[in-house]
């Protein structure tokens, strides 16, 4: 399913809609340039939960935060930093994501498919506009 959006508010609109899908141990795959939007969609994604969405900034410098208290726990990654594929893997993002909704902002830097993800793909278009695109478990 691809859609557009026209602000940030849009964007996280889309990872609100898409929380109720979500269950312990799904993942969720953001792939998209730097100011895509991929953190705008997470605080939806967020609010969908239960978690107070404020809470929710770019992981960029602390690769990984957890926020407890919604339906389900949050686990926000942000792998930008990252390059070597040893180092993603040792972070043991399988075991962390078994009673919780995991988020990976650059996926694509992920060293393997995640069998059974939702992915978003966010494309920077003119101005405030990006194509979102969701594919994956529960989308048509
Ligand atoms: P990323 O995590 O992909 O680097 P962020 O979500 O941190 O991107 O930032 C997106 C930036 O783009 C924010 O400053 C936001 O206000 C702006 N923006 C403008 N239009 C949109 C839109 N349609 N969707 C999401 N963000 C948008
Ligand atoms: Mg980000």
């Amino acid at each position: 399913m691809t859609m557009t959006t026209h602000s940030e508010e849009e964007t996280a609109g889309v990872g609100l809609r898409l929380a109720s899908q979500l269950q312990p141990g799904s993942v969720v795959l953001l792939i998209g340039d730097l100011g895509a939007g991929k953190t705008a969609l997470v605080r939806g994604l967020a609010e969908g939960l239960g978690v107070a969405p404020d809470d929710v900034s770019s992981p960029t410098f602390t690769l990984m935060q957890q926020y407890r208290g919604g339906r389900v726990p949050l686990i926000h990654v942000d792998l930008y930093r990252l390059d070597d594929a040893r180092e993603i893997d040792e972070l043991g993002l399988e075991e962390l994501g078994i009673d919780s909704v995991l988020a990976i902002e650059w996926a694509e830097k992920l060293p393997r498919p995640v069998p059974g993800a939702v992915t978003i793909r966010i494309e920077h278009r003119d101005g405030d506009e990006r194509r979102v695109s969701v594919s994956g478990p529960g989308s048509p």
